[in-house]
């Protein structure tokens, strides 16, 4: 059975990438915060349909909680075969010019160190240099790497340019040791990341300017992560993949 990691596992995007990776044939991990009861439900589905799965909490970007997630995972599933780094955040919406140094930090923390520090466990253990069988990572980019997302979160914006480019960089480096890396990078998504910024309304204000006309699910965004770690994906590394609907 290939084990698969999800940060953020517990909500939106990483929740439908678990319940999709236990259909596909994953004993899956999945990691969250704060939020133990939405962790719990996702496992105690997984689990209720016959698959595999487990929660672990800790914080992506504090390094002691990202080791011990790990080490977690090592006991009770095994070597990870997949990462997803999922784990992320938004905020209020706000012009640059008054954004504090705390929210720069926290969204910088998180959203970039707190990959980098997942991608750092998780080569130490794919990765053949370290005597790993190789292995799969996919990032949580954006389509707000594009657009630079002005007047709303150009910070947010800028954290997901900065996961393209790891995914750019990584994805060379670990290329001959096989290690694939991947990211995804989704336009707006119904989920409760848009609540939790202060904005819930911003699926439907946004529509008219998708050219599909319409915000996407995560259930539309999982079936791109889950193809990535797989065998039909054997030749893709260092790319990236909207799920944006035209956008
Ligand atoms: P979400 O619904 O708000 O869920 C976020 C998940 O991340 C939750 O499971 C949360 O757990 C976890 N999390 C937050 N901070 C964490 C930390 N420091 N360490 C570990 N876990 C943490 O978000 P989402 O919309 O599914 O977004 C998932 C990813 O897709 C993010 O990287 C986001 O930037 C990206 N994305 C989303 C959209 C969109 O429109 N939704 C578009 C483009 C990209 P707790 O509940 O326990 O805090």
């Amino acid at each position: 059975m290939k084990i698969m990691l999800i940060t953020g596992g517990s909500r939106g995007i990483g929740a439908a990438t678990a319940r999709l990776a236990a259909k596909r044939g994953y004993a899956v991990a999945v990691n969250y915060t704060k939020n133990r009861a939405a962790a719990d439900e996702v496992v105690a589905a997984i689990n209720g349909e016959g698959g595999r799965a487990i929660s672990v909490q800790g914080d992506v970007s504090i390094e002691d909680d990202v080791a011990a997630i790990f080490e977690t995972v090592d006991e009770k599933l095994g070597t990870i075969d997949a990462l997803v780094n999922n784990a992320g955040i938004l905020d209020q919406a706000m012009r640059v010019d008054e954004m504090p140094a705390s929210r720069l930090e926290k969204m910088f923390l998180i959203n970039v160190i707190g990959s980098f520090l997942c991608a750092k466990h998780a080569v130490r253990r794919m990765s053949t240099r370290y005597g790993g069988k190789g292995g799969a990572i996919v990032n949580l980019s954006s389509a707000a790497a594009r657009t630079g997302s002005p007047g709303d979160y150009v910070d947010y914006a800028a954290t997901k340019g900065a996961i393209d480019s790891m995914t750019n960089g990584l994805g060379k480096e670990v290329a001959a040791e096989g290690v694939r890396v991947n990211a995804v990078r989704p336009g707006f998504i119904d989920t409760e990341i848009h609540t939790l910024s202060g904005v819930p309304d911003r699926i439907a204000r946004t529509a008219p300017g998708v050219p599909m006309l319409r915000g996407g699910t995560a259930d539309e965004v999982a079936p791109m992560i889950l193809w990535l770690p797989s065998d039909e994906a054997s030749y893709v590394t260092c790319s990236l993949f909207d799920v944006a609907g035209g956008r």
